[in-house]
């Protein structure tokens, strides 16, 4: 079928239409559309059978524009491409952590997968200082498991080359390159950011140590191609409830620095922390969620850390280090502390970029949903100054972090005159 922009009414016929959703929607069933995406990017719809409550599918399909912007911005449907192969691996991956896909249309430009059900995106409960005991088990099981399975520890080089192939994409790259690395620190005129931090944002503009940084961390993004990464990992690409979590919306994956995805979500966990100040005013209740994100911040990356390295051992089938090579006397302690400087770099590297997104989120194109729902700008300010302080530090700091604890001093240390006030 040739491309068009799929409708509520046209939804209909289509799904009917497609062999791969023939017992889902069998041709004489009713059903039901509705057209749910935040309206970011993407067409979304919710495609119910209304014979049997138990079918339903999430039918995404790409416009050949960006929607917030509208048709002035042409970008390229093809991202739904990556974004179902994406899918694909991580059903394959890490069943059961991501939408299972029904069936995808490259022509169309759509994917349609499982329906998530009473699942919310990340963020809004995160607000709402809503707790999830098994999000620590299931992200670090997702990033080590996507990650270590897409890279030179695991693939061998033929292997990398045809998969680096299918994530070809200049287009959606350079917005991810110049949105998140030059753009927020120069004048550039989609940047938006609160009047009541002006100083401070023009401070991060002039600072020469900081620029240094941020280039360097442009570079590591644009060339350091270590596994196939989401490359847009962050709270409102999570969606979970108190049994399962659920990465959505990989259509950025391509091969990248680990770090860039690890601190997505770090960073968007700490976010989240600043934002309680505005949202939850009794200090007792705040202190007490806000020392919750921190425990999740320190989860995550201990047991992300673990479960890579384990999987390393374990699987060690990749060219870069074959275990043969490791066959001398001390050769056992040789692999170990080399799999121990790996991981460190992972996480310096988290510091980085987590700290570059950080930055970018208050002075950028977009800004996150935890901050944007304070309307009060100088309570906002309150959130978003120690932002900009952690974000400059997680950057600056980098290669002195030596364990997660650093990461998360720095937070302490930078939100001790919030709490005093
Ligand atoms: P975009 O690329 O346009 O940002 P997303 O993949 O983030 O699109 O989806 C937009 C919204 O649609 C999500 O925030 C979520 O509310 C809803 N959504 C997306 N995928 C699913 C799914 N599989 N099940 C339920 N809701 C979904
Ligand atoms: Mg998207």
């Amino acid at each position: 079928m040739a491309y068009q922009a799929l409708t509520e009414e046209s939804v209909v016929g289509y799904v009917k239409g497609r062999p791969a959703l023939e017992n889902i929607f069998p041709p004489d069933c009713n059903v039901a559309v509705k057209e749910v995406g935040d309206g970011n990017v993407n067409l979304v719809f919710i495609v119910e059978n209304r014979d049997d409550a138990q079918h339903s599918v999430v039918l995404k399909q790409a416009l050949p524009y960006l929607r917030v912007a509208g048709e002035s911005w042409p970008l390229t449907r093809e991202r739904m491409r990556f974004e179902t192969q994406a899918l694909l691996t991580y059903n394959e991956l890490a069943p059961g952590l991501a939408p299972k896909v029904y069936d995808h249309d490259n022509e169309m430009s759509l994917v349609v997968m499982e329906h998530l059900r009473d699942f919310e995106i990340m963020r809004k409960p995160l607000v709402a200082r809503k707790r999830f005991p098994r999000f620590i088990d299931h992200i670090s099981t997702f990033m080590a498991r996507t990650l270590f399975f897409t890279s030179d520890l695991y693939l061998t080089r033929v292997e990398i080359k045809a998969l680096q192939e299918k994530y070809v994409h200049a287009q959606l790259n350079k917005i991810q390159e110049d949105f998140v690395f030059t753009n927020p620190y120069m004048e550039s005129p989609e940047n938006t950011w609160n009047p009541e931090i002006d100083a401070e944002v023009k401070a991060v503009r002039k600072n020469r140590e900081l620029k240094l940084a941020l280039v360097e961390m442009k570079e590591a993004y644009i060339t350091h191609k270590q596994a196939l990464i989401h490359s847009d990992l962050h709270t409102g690409s999570v969606m979970l409830n108190q049994e399962r979590t659920c990465v959505i919306d990989p259509e950025f994956a391509f091969f990248g620095p680990i770090g860039f995805d690890v601190g997505a979500m770090l960073e968007n966990l700490i976010l989240n922390f600043l934002s309680h100040y505005a949202h939850t005013l009794d200090r007792k209740e705040r202190s007490s969620y806000q020392q919750y994100l921190l425990e999740l911040v320190r989860g995550v990356w201990n047991e992300f850390a673990g479960k890579f390295d384990g999987l390393w051992v374990e699987h060690n089938c990749g060219d870069l280090v074959q275990s043969a090579y490791w066959q001398f006397p001390g050769g056992d302690k040789a692999f170990a502390e080399y799999r121990r400087r790996y991981i460190l770099g992972l996480l310096q590297d988290t510091a980085g970029c987590g700290g570059a997104k950080m930055l970018r989120r208050m002075m950028g194109i977009v800004s996150v949903w935890d901050m944007t729902s304070i309307k009060d700008l100088k309570e906002r300010a309150i959130a978003e100054r120690p932002a900009i302080r952690i974000g400059s530090r997680w950057l600056l700091e980098r290669r002195q972090i030596t364990g997660i604890d650093d990461l998360i001093g720095i937070v302490e240390e930078e939100t001790r005159e919030v709490e005093a006030s």
